[in-house]
């Protein structure tokens, strides 16, 4: 399975990956806003920099969970780990109630409040660009290869043979090799990554078993399965009618 390499060490702050990623998905420049978190990550920005008060830099993105908790969260299959790796998304299922958000344990995704019909947005590790035989916009664009792209196991060496040449340099872990069964996503580093972490620190067990029984079973406990289903496919077929509508608002308008 293909995988992501950042090594903190090599990250200049750039910010070419973030550009990279915008560029990409043609997202917007993106709207402060007072409940916003410090990560930089939004709707419009799937990847950001954090800066640390040291001058060393962080590339955040989403983890590509082995076992995604975002996935076995989600009640309509919006969210989906695919064979080669990236966990990717489609919003013609998803209903926006946003499970997917509260089950991540790196806060991950992110609701667009912008539009009239919201989606969640996260990275999709490129996946169209994996399947034409290519890499993430983000690990072409940098120019130091802080972040890098390939087979997760050659990556997983690689960490290991930097962190073994220089001991004094890296912390001896790698993150993402296997807090909550392992992410796709790997990171080495000389300070600690655990702020990369939302809420509690992770153990290496993964979160699904946790997560599908706790998020399935707020609906399902007060209106039976029966009507949870009937309830969700009308959210659907709304959600369906709304985008449809949204859709032909923007080709009348781009007619105009
Ligand atoms: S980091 Fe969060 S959004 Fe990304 S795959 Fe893992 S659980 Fe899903
Ligand atoms: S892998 Fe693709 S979608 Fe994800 S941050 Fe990099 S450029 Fe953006
Ligand atoms: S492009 Fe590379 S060096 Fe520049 S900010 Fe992104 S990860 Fe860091």
């Amino acid at each position: 399975m293909k995988a992501i390499l950042t090594d903190t060490t090599k990250c200049i702050g750039c910010r070419e990956c973030v550009v990279a990623c915008k560029k990409t998905y043609d997202l917007e420049r993106d709207v402060p806003r007072r409940w916003g978190t410090d990560d930089g990550l939004s709707a419009r920005n799937w990847t950001s920099i954090i800066e640390k008060p040291d001058g060393k830099f962080i590339r955040k993105q989403c983890r590509h969970c082995i076992e995604p908790a975002c996935v076995s969260s989600c009640p309509v299959g919006a969210l989906k780990k695919t064979a080669e790796g990236p966990v990717i998304y489609d919003s013609k299922r998803c209903l926006g109630c946003r499970y997917c958000m509260m089950a991540c344990p790196y806060g991950i995704p992110r609701y667009d409040w912008d539009q009239p019909v919201p989606y969640v947005r996260k990275c999709i590790m490129c996946y169209e660009r994996l399947l034409d035989g290519g890499q993430p916009a983000c690990t072409e664009a940098c120019p130091t290869e802080a972040t890098i792209f390939g087979d997760r196991k050659e990556l997983l060496a690689e960490a290991h043979r930097r962190i073994k040449e220089n001991p004094d340099k890296y912390i001896n872990k790698v993150w993402g090799e296997h807090e909550i069964g392992g992410t796709q996503v790997l990171y080495i580093s000389d300070i600690d990554l655990s702020c990369l972490t939302y809420g509690r620190p992770l153990d290496d067990k993964p979160l699904p078993s946790r997560t599908t029984a706790a998020m399935h079973a707020v609906p399902y406990a007060f209106v039976g399965m029966g009507s949870a289903m009937a309830g969700l496919s009308w959210f659907i077929g709304r959600r369906m009618k709304l985008q449809g509508n949204s859709e032909s608002d923007t080709k009348d308008e781009g007619n105009e």
